[in-house]
């Protein structure tokens, strides 16, 4: 520069030409190029012995500070990875060039199972490592790092363009999930990993790059319910389903606020008398606006997102208050049965809620009993099984929902503190025609029976089921032939005696 430098010096001292600050770069004796922000200062200018003073200002520590903003605003500091944003930026351009050649695209989203535990047995830097290794076999997978991205802690989305044909999409999954084949070396020893896959597609499952990757995320969300390990193309129905959860999750927290729940009672009668023993009661949601809903819909959205507490204890609640005013109007004869949802009994003492609730309104064991299904108890902690075996012990009657459904392992019965089995529906249904049907109803009644429980048949719709369960001894029958569920009202008019007995109880 010298030469440059010289001439500039002269034009100013001799033409008045300033020389502006600017930034450049110059050259250390190290032989390294520095940054520096340079200034130049004339004194005493107009004589005959002016001064030049040059001041150089090293930029080197905000030009790497600026280098780093740029790496943290661009890229994930763990893995070097693209960032979501850089990504997105990345991948909406490759979509472009898709268009334009009238290609396709695959992208997958990665999800690593169990992160969490990992996290918490091994420590951070563990999980770290873990993060680290599998992003290097990544790059095996996908080797344009621009098409590799971190997106959250343990998501990874990569973008495979080209990829279109069912059997390259494939390739591409297998190809993806062969990098958890070889477990990782973590803390000292050899760990097997595994990670949910989601597919989605362009351009049959979104156009743009924030599409993609959601839908990719749905399918994903969609695998994790398959279990570890899984993988789930992208369909529109997922999403519609999940806008549809999402919207009744929201009316679900205000439905509450609002009153909006109403219980139907179905009674129970002996098959014996015909004789009306219990009633099950039966959650309703009535929406100020729109159609009703079905509990067997929003009874697994509030267990999944936690109001099942909330929903529990308000079935609890006016269960008890019915029962309460039942009693003071003189119904002394029948029970009150209330779903109990697995959900409820981890934690936060429902049960103990549900002791005081019978006590607040001066109610005994035999007033309210509940019904569990088997998965429940089978998945109950030891904290849930001793509540139960205490309201056992006190008289409460439990029954097992949907017998024959879930694990039926018989061996359970022995062991968790039931009082009655309710047949599943679904064995009722066909038992007339399905000789294999008939054979689980009969078999299900007599080891209830052998084991001192109470059975019910549940969803008895029509005389020749009704014939069957009684030849075999059934003790109680639910189900349309008798009885839909009804408000209150409509049962305390039934109990009352205005209404006239059903054909099936002449029988
Ligand atoms: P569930 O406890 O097995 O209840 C019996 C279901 O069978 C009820 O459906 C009832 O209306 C229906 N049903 C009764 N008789 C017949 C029949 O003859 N034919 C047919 N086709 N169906 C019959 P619902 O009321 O829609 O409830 C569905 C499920 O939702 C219940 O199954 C229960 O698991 C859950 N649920 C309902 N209310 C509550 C509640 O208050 N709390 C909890 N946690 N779950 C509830
Ligand atoms: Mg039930
Ligand atoms: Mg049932």
């Amino acid at each position: 520069m010298r030469d440059g430098v010289i001439q500039a010096h002269r034009a100013w001292i001799e033409e008045g030409v300033v020389i502006p600050a600017s930034e450049l770069e110059l050259k250390h004796k190290t032989g390294e190029l520095i940054s520096v922000f340079s200034q130049h200062l004339m004194l005493n200018e107009h004589t005959d012995s002016p001064l030049l003073f040059c001041v150089d200002v090293d930029l080197s520590d905000q030009k790497r500070a600026h280098r780093d903003l740029k790496f943290a605003t661009h890229f994930d500091w763990l893995t070097h990875l693209p960032n979501r944003q850089s990504f997105e930026i990345n991948l909406d351009s490759l979509l472009d060039a898709c268009r334009r050649r009238g290609n396709g695209l695959t992208t997958l989203y990665l999800d690593i199972d169990n992160f969490v535990e990992i996290n918490d047995a091994l420590g951070y830097d563990q999980g770290d490592r873990l993060l680290i290794g599998l992003t290097r076999r990544l790059k095996e997978c996908q080797r344009v790092t621009e098409l590799v991205s971190r997106v959250s802690s343990d998501e990874f989305v990569l973008a495979f363009p080209g990829v279109y044909l069912s059997s390259d999409v494939r390739r591409i999954v297998r190809h993806v999930q062969n990098v958890f084949r070889k477990p990782f070396f973590l803390d000292g020893r050899e760990r097997q990993v595994t990670a949910c896959l989601g597919v989605a597609l362009f351009p049959e499952n979104g156009e743009s790059s924030r599409e993609l990757i959601r839908n990719a995320d749905v399918a994903k969300n969609r695998a994790k319910l398959e279990g570890r390990g899984a993988v789930c193309f992208f369909q529109q129905k997922l999403h519609d389903e999940l806008v549809r959860q999402h919207y009744l999750l929201a009316r679900l927290k205000e439905a509450l606020d609002n009153d909006e729940f109403s219980l139907h009672y179905q009674p129970q009668v002996s098959a014996a008398s015909g004789r009306i023993e219990n009633l099950e009661a039966l959650i309703r949601w009535e929406p100020a606006e729109g159609p009703t809903i079905s509990p067997a819909e929003f009874i697994t959205l509030a267990e999944y997102s936690g109001l099942i507490h909330r929903l529990g204890d308000w079935v609890i609640e006016e269960a008890c208050r019915q029962q309460e005013e039942w009693r003071s109007k003189g119904f002394h004869e029948h029970r009150i049965d209330i779903n109990v949802s697995g959900r409820q009994l981890v934690g936060r003492g429902a049960l103990k809620r549900f002791e005081d609730a019978l006590q607040r309104h001066g109610l005994a064991p035999r007033d309210i009993g509940i019904e569990l299904t088997e998965n429940v108890l089978i998945e109950a902690d030891e904290t849930a099984i001793e509540d139960l075996r205490r309201l056992y012990h006190r008289g409460f009657h439990i029954a097992l929902d949907d017998f024959g459904t879930g694990y039926s392992s018989l061996s359970y019965l022995k062991h968790f503190p039931v009082t009655a089995l309710k047949i599943d529906r679904s064995f009722i249904q066909d038992a007339p025609t399905q000789p294999k049907d008939r054979a689980i109803m009969e078999g299900a009644i007599l080891i209830g029976h052998r084991l001192g429980l109470e059975v019910v048949a549940e969803g008895v719709e029509n005389a020749e089921q009704l014939s069957l369960l009684r030849d075999m001894h059934c003790d109680l029958i639910q189900g349309f032939f008798f009885f839909r569920p009804m408000p209150a009202e409509e049962i305390d008019r039934l109990l009352s005696g205005f209404v006239p007995t059903h054909k099936g109880l002449t029988s």
